[in-house]
């Protein structure tokens, strides 16, 4: 195992203050980090994106565990600390500097199968899991995500029915993927810490139900949990054939978004698909 200076001292020697704007909130514990790197499984050898590894702490977990790491990173900063981590682990690590958010994933990682690891800024984070989670290509590229999230969200990710966190984000992260909450992370583990908890959440695809249009089912849910409060018969009026949908499948139009399960909408938007 290389020999490399502790994570601070790597930050005051390239001066890597944290950057608010950035969503900068940085990990330093060895141990928390290897536990987290441990969640995708045994990554021997695998390919594995990170976005965001900042000053590299989750980046040397995962080298630590032979993984083959790509890692975005779109703070310039970064860099040099990055390109010492990669002359540590020679031939393991790749960086590329940018945004997360304009690059094509599959493409950089050369069209081989990838898992995707990443403590990101609450924005970022969530607009690339739908956009992973989305679409209508199945199975994905990525054979899991291990992502840190805001405690709250993860908690949306994996909701069951009847929940009050139950919403849009669980039925797109449970339609045809398993979702669970791995860990729970306690803000004063990061530097600086945030204000809330967080919590990681690792998602693993699933077999895609046969028949049912990716983007019919978002759009499904969107309405439906776009007026959560109303009856379906309501918030489905604007969806061409959803309520003659649920008439057909025996759901009561009176009942709310809430109460149906994911297999309920997945029924649904086979209908209408
Ligand atoms: N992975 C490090 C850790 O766990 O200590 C840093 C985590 S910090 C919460 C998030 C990192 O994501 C920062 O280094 C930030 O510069 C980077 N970042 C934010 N938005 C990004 C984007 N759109 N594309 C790539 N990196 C981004």
């Amino acid at each position: 195992m290389p020999d490399l200076p502790p994570l601070r001292e790597v930050i005051a020697k390239h001066g890597l203050s944290a950057s608010k704007a950035l969503g900068q909130n940085f990990l330093f514990d060895a141990q928390l980090l290897d536990r987290i790197a441990a969640i995708p499984g045994n990554l021997s050898g695998q390919a594995v994106l990170e976005i965001g590894p900042g000053p590299g702490g989750l980046t040397r977990a995962l080298l630590k565990a032979g993984a083959r790491v790509t890692a975005i990173e779109m703070d310039k900063r970064c860099l040099p600390a990055l390109a010492e981590l990669a002359e540590a682990y020679p031939g393991q690590l790749r960086v590329i500097e940018g945004d997360a958010l304009k690059l094509d994933h599959g493409e950089l990682m050369g069209g081989e199968p990838f898992a995707i690891v990443a403590n990101l800024p609450y924005n970022v984070g969530t607009a690339l899991f739908t956009r992973w989670l989305g679409g209508e290509q199945w199975p994905p590229q990525w054979t899991s995500l291990t992502l840190m999230f805001q405690l709250e969200v993860a908690q949306r990710i994996v909701a069951e029915p009847g929940s009050g966190a139950y919403g849009r984000l669980a039925v797109l992260a449970q339609w045809r993927s398993a979702a669970k909450l791995a860990m729970k992370v306690h803000r004063s583990a990061f530097t600086p810490p945030p204000k809330v908890m967080s919590a990681i959440v690792h998602v693993t695809p699933a077999a895609m139900p046969e028949g049912v249009s990716a983007r019919v089912l978002e759009r499904l849910t969107e309405a439906a949990f776009g007026q959560r409060r109303k009856m379906l018969r309501q918030s489905l009026k604007g969806v061409p054939g959803a309520l003659e949908a649920l008439g057909k499948l025996g759901i009561d139009e009176t009942r709310r978004a809430e109460t149906l399960g994911v297999d309920d909408f997945v029924a649904v938007a086979r209908v209408l698909s």
